[in-house]
């Protein structure tokens, strides 16, 4: 049995031990007993270091021997260490384990060495994106969505811009400052906000020193610490645009002087088709652009001048297989219109080439040509036509008596001439006067072209003299047609000469050697008929 002393005492350690919020009384009959008083002290001195570890306190300072406040002390000193180990983590720190706190260090080891790990990746990610960032060779910056405020950029940017790493402290440069046009920047934002990226955005901005630039953007919006963010990469495309802009004007320049040309300019590629063709073609052949287009060479060049030009662009060609430059083409060709007219034209064809010396197709210049034409033509009339009687002259029968002999000597074909002279012309003369004997030679010629056959040609050979060729002609054939002219003539009422005869020699091809002597031999006939008191035909 306990006395009743002994169990006011325990109640009275109990209570100070399991009742931390009160301070009981101790009983008063023994509270001097020196025993008592020890146990008091150390009790309250475990009491006081247990309320101040439930408190964290760390640093208060437990006095007193024994297992348990030892053990106190232990814990107190372990809790200081893992604070301290703690705090050190909080700054960056992850290499800290802890050994002295049983399964409790084991589970905070791995939470360490599992965040050293990913700091670890989380750093080898960082420097592969940076490497990424830098080696990017288009400029590459990352702006604030809200702001402008540039948070990152590349060397590539710097190169592009010109601006330095002074220039550009992060967090002060603002990429908005860049923007020429204010509507673009406009447009940019919109665009990232809506679609949450932008793709190839042309946008003109700033470089330093105010050197304008334009830049093909294309950027996708990224969070970064919870805020919106512009990825953006941008292609200066500033000399690309300045010689996109000289070609188009260079070539506007040629397109202008081909269009406006009065020559039809025109382009062809090697299987003969028509790549280019200037307006001018209309007003030379009627046919559209469109048209033209769609022809076919026989539809462009009358038969002669397909020969000609085909046979043309394939010397020139084969040349160039021979690895020989083109020969520049020049002919005159003569071309179907739409109104079923022919035109005659020049063309000069020479050959394109490419930048890198090979031949890819030839460029002409078609001239109408039409007018030389007739002007030659003409001119070539003149040059053969007598100018009194407009018959052919001496020129034109020296030609034709040269021609029908080389056939007659190729071909073993018969001709004959005619050689004619008026009888006492002189008298015609002296009686009515110079004037009326040209109006009877004039009138003479008409009477002759009105009997001779086609075919047939009738010249001037000199004076009062006139000399007839007749192609694929017998002597016989011709004696009758001499014949058949003397009577017309005869006939004939000559204005205020009335009648007029003439005399006629008659020679045919036979075994001449020279064109000459057959003219010479029907002159020896007309002397003949002269001498036999003339108005008669001699043959020889
Ligand atoms: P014959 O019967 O012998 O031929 O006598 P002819 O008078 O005709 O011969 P001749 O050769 O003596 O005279 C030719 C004349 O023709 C001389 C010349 O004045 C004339 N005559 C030549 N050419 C022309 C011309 O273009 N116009 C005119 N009106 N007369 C011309
Ligand atoms: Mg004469
Ligand atoms: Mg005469």
């Amino acid at each position: 049995m306990i006395s009743k002393d002994a169990r006011t005492i325990l109640e009275y350690f109990q209570s100070l031990l399991n009742d931390l919020h009160t301070s009981p009384v101790p009983p008063e009959n023994i509270s001097s007993d020196n025993a008592f008083i020890a146990l008091d002290q150390t009790i309250k001195t475990i009491r006081n270091s247990a309320i101040e570890l439930r408190n964290g306190n760390l640093s208060h300072d437990i006095r007193g021997r024994g297992y348990v406040l030892g053990s106190l002390k232990n814990l107190q000193a372990s809790l200081r260490n893992l604070t301290w180990i703690t705090k050190t983590i909080a700054s960056g720190d992850f290499s800290q384990r802890v050994h002295f706190l049983g399964d409790f260090s084991e589970a905070f080891n791995s939470m360490t060495e599992k965040l050293e790990s990913s700091i670890h990746e989380l750093e080898e990610a960082r420097s592969h994106f940076e490497m990424v960032f830098q080696t990017i060779p288009d400029a590459t910056v990352i702006t604030k969505v809200a702001d402008g405020t540039l948070i990152a950029y590349n060397r590539a940017f710097m190169e592009a811009t010109k601006f330095t790493d002074v220039d550009l402290t992060v967090g002060l440069f603002n990429i908005r400052d860049l923007y020429i046009d204010a509507s673009q920047r406009e447009s940019f934002i919109k665009a990232l906000e809506v679609n949450g990226f932008v793709e190839n955005l042309e946008i003109c901005f700033y470089g330093k020193n105010n050197e304008r630039h334009i830049g093909l953007v294309s950027s996708k919006k990224i969070t970064i610490e919870g805020m919106p963010h512009a990825l953006s990469v941008i292609r200066d495309i500033t000399e690309l645009k300045a010689i996109e802009a000289k070609l188009q004007q260079s070539e506007e320049r040629h397109r202008l002087l081909a269009d406006n040309a009065a020559d039809v300019i025109w382009t062809m590629d090697l299987t003969g088709r028509f790549t280019y063709i200037s307006p001018s073609v209309e007003k030379l052949r009627g046919y559209t652009v469109e048209e033209v287009m769609a022809q076919s060479q026989e539809e462009v060049l009358c038969p002669g001048s397909l020969i000609q030009m085909q046979e043309g662009l394939a010397r020139a060609i084969n040349s160039v297989q021979n690895g020989l430059p083109f020969q520049v083409y020049r002919g005159e060709l003569e071309q179907p219109c739409k109104d079923g007219t022919t035109v005659w034209t020049e063309a000069t064809v020479s050959g394109i080439y490419s930048e890198d010396g090979r031949f890819i197709g030839m460029l002409g210049v078609t001239r109408d040509i039409s007018e030389r034409k007739l002007m030659e033509e003409e001119i070539r009339r003149l040059s053969i036509t007598d100018k009194l009687t407009q018959s052919f002259n001496r020129l034109k029968l020296d030609e034709t008596l040269e021609q029908q002999f080389d056939w007659s000597v190729s071909y073993g074909l018969p001709f004959a001439t005619i050689i004619l002279d008026i009888d006492h012309f002189k008298l015609v003369n002296d009686t009515y006067g110079h004037q009326v004997g040209d109006r009877v030679l004039i009138e003479l010629v008409e009477v002759l072209h009105d009997n001779v056959r086609n075919g047939d040609v009738v010249g001037r050979w000199g004076g009062e003299e006139f000399l007839i060729i007749m192609p694929n002609t017998t002597l016989a054939d011709a004696t009758v047609m001499a014949e058949w002219l003397r009577q017309a003539v005869a006939s004939h009422a000559f204005t205020t000469a009335g009648q007029v005869t003439i005399s006629l020699g008659v020679a045919a091809f036979a075994t001449d050697n020279a064109p000459e002597t057959i003219v010479s031999r029907a002159d020896t006939a007309l002397y003949k008929a002269k001498e036999k008191g003339r108005n008669r035909v001699e043959v020889c």
